[in-house]
C-alpha cells in the first residue's frame, strides 16, 4: 500500500527545526508584550463574506488564492487566508472599540492560501500580526513599524530594507487610480496578461507586477506621490519624521502597494536581499476604511502581518548552536536503572532539561548519544554508584569527571544550574 503524504504546500515542523520557532514566537511574544499588545485568538475558519467584504473581490487573495469550501449546512466557509478580517470582525462582535482607548492586540498562527508552492511560499503558512485599532495618531503608524523593525533585529537579521510610501485617503486613491488607468490603457497589448486583467479590476496592484516588460512602461508612469491631498502629504511627512526620530532607517518608494483594498495612507513592506523572490518578510500599512466596511463604527487602524517560514529561513542561514538541554543521564544495571529514571525525575522538578537513555546497551554506546544531544553534562549510573548512591558527573566539553553523592546533587541544585548556564553561555545559544 503506498504510504500518505503532506498534502503539496504543506509541511511538518519536525523537531530538528522546532528551536527556530519556539525562539520566533518566544522573542515575539516578549517584545509585544513589553510593547502593551495584548494576543488575540480567532478561528481557522469564517463566513466566506468575510474576506469577500474585507480584503476585496478584486485583489488575488479572494479571486484566486481562497479555500473556500461548502459545510455540511451547505454554508459557504474559507480557511482564513489572512489575520486582519477575523481580528476586525471580532474586535466589532465583542465591541472592543467600547473599551475606550486605542486597542493593540497580535496574534500568531496558520493561514491559507492556495499558490504555487515554492521556498518562502505555502498554501499552510504561519504569520505573526499586529493590530492597532482605534487610532489615526501618526505615532501609531510609527509604533507598529519600530516594533516590527525591533523584532527582526532582536532575531538577530541583518540586511533587512523598509520600503515605504502613502497612498493617500481613498480620493486621493481614486484620482491616482484613474491617472494610471489613463496612462497604461494605449499600452494595454505590451503588458502581461495579469495586468491587463488588473486594467479594470485593480489596477494599483499592475506596479506590484514582476513582468520586466510591464515595468519598463511603468518607469514614466504618474507617481502617487503627485497625487497625496495636502492633509495627506502632511500626514506622509509626519510618519516620515517620527521614524527619523526613532532610528529606524526606510526608503521611499512610490510604487509600493499593499493587495489588499483597505489600504490607505502608510504601506510598507520589509524585504531581505537573501530570499530570492519570496523577498517580503513583513508587510503591512494602515486601513482606516476595514472597520466600518465591516459593520463596525468608523475606526482608523494601523497594522502589520510577518512570514514566519520567511524569517526562519533567514534564521536558519546563521548557524544554529546552543541546545535546551542541560543533562543527558546514562545509566547501565537493574539498581542503577531504577534510580537513575528517580534522579531524572527529581532533577526535572529543580527544572533541569533531563534526557535519560533507555536503551540499556553498552556505556560506550549511550556515551556517543550524550556527545550528539546537545546535553553540556552527563551524569552516570553503574553498579558501583548505585552501591554507594553515588553519581559520575562528566562535563562533556572539557571532559572533567568527578564522583558526587546524588542527595548533594541535589541539595546543591543551584550550583549545578550556575555552572550548566555558565557552559551554554559559552556556546552563545540562539534563545
Ligand atoms: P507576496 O507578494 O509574497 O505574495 P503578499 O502581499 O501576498 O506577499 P501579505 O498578504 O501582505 O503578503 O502577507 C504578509 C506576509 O505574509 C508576507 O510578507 C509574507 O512574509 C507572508 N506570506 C504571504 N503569503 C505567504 C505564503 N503563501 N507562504 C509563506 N508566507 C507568506
Ligand atoms: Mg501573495
Amino acid at each position: 500500500m503506498t504510504a500518505i503524504q503532506a498534502l503539496r504546500g504543506t509541511r511538518d515542523i519536525l523537531p530538528d527545526e522546532i528551536i527556530y520557532w519556539q525562539h520566533v514566537e518566544a522573542v515575539a511574544r516578549r517584545i509585544l508584550n513589553r510593547a502593551a499588545y495584548r494576543e488575540i485568538r480567532t478561528p481557522i475558519f469564517e463566513q466566506t463574506d468575510l474576506f469577500e467584504r474585507g480584503i476585496g473581490e478584486a485583489t488575488d487573495v479572494v479571486s484566486k488564492e481562497m479555500y473556500t469550501f461548502k459545510d455540511r449546512g451547505e454554508r459557504s466557509l474559507t480557511l482564513r487566508p489572512e489575520g486582519t478580517a477575523g481580528v476586525v470582525r471580532a474586535f466589532i462582535e465583542h465591541h472592543l472599540h467600547a473599551q475606550g482607548s486605542a486597542q493593540r492586540l497580535w496574534y500568531l498562527g496558520p493561514m491559507f492560501r492556495y499558490e504555487r508552492p515554492q521556498a518562502g511560499r505555502q498554501r499552510q503558512f504561519h504569520q505573526i500580526g499586529v493590530e492597532v485599532l482605534g487610532s489615526a495618531d501618526p505615532r501609531a503608524d510609527a509604533e507598529v513599524i519600530a516594533i516590527a523593525t525591533d523584532l527582526l533585529q532582536t532575531l538577530g537579521l541583518k540586511t533587512l530594507r523598509l520600503e515605504f510610501n502613502s497612498i493617500g485617503d481613498r480620493d486621493d486613491r481614486q484620482h491616482y487610480r484613474q491617472a494610471l488607468v489613463d496612462y497604461l490603457t494605449p499600452f494595454k497589448e505590451d503588458l502581461d496578461l495579469d495586468s491587463q486583467d488588473r486594467l479594470t479590476r485593480n489596477p494599483l496592484r499592475i506596479l506590484d507586477s514582476k513582468d520586466q516588460r510591464t515595468q519598463d512602461i511603468l518607469q514614466s508612469a504618474p507617481s502617487m506621490l503627485n497625487f497625496l491631498s495636502p492633509a495627506s502629504q502632511q500626514r506622509f511627512e509626519q510618519v516620515q519624521q517620527l521614524l527619523t526620530d526613532l532610528g529606524v532607517s526606510y526608503r521611499i518608494n512610490p510604487r509600493l502597494v499593499r493587495g489588499l483594498d483597505y489600504y490607505t495612507h502608510t504601506v510598507f513592506e520589509i524585504q531581505s536581499d537573501d530570499l530570492g523572490a519570496q523577498a517580503t518578510v513583513c508587510a503591512g500599512g494602515r486601513y482606516d476604511g476595514l472597520v466600518s466596511e465591516l459593520g463596525g463604527p468608523e475606526t482608523p487602524a494601523v497594522g502589520w502581518a510577518s512570514g514566519i517560514e520567511r524569517l526562519i529561513l533567514l534564521l536558519q542561514q546563521q548557524p544554529l548552536t546552543g541546545s535546551a538541554l542541560d543533562i543527558y543521564l546514562v545509566s547501565r544495571g537493574k539498581q542503577a536503572e531504577a534510580q537513575a529514571l528517580r534522579l531524572a525525575q527529581t532533577l526535572r522538578q529543580l527544572d533541569f532539561s533531563v534526557e535519560l537513555d533507555l536503551s540499556g546497551s553498552a556505556f560506550g554506546k549511550q556515551f556517543k548519544r550524550a556527545d550528539r544531544s546537545g546535553a553540556v553534562l552527563c551524569l552516570i549510573l553503574g553498579d558501583a554508584e548505585a552501591e554507594t548512591e553515588t553519581v559520575q558527573l562528566k562535563w562533556l566539553k572539557t571532559g572533567t569527571q568527578e564522583s558526587v553523592a546524588q542527595a548533594d546533587l541535589v541539595a546543591t541544585a543551584h550550583k549545578l544550574r550556575q555552572r550548566i548556564t555558565a557552559e551554554q553561555a559559552a556556546e552563545q545559544p540562539v534563545s
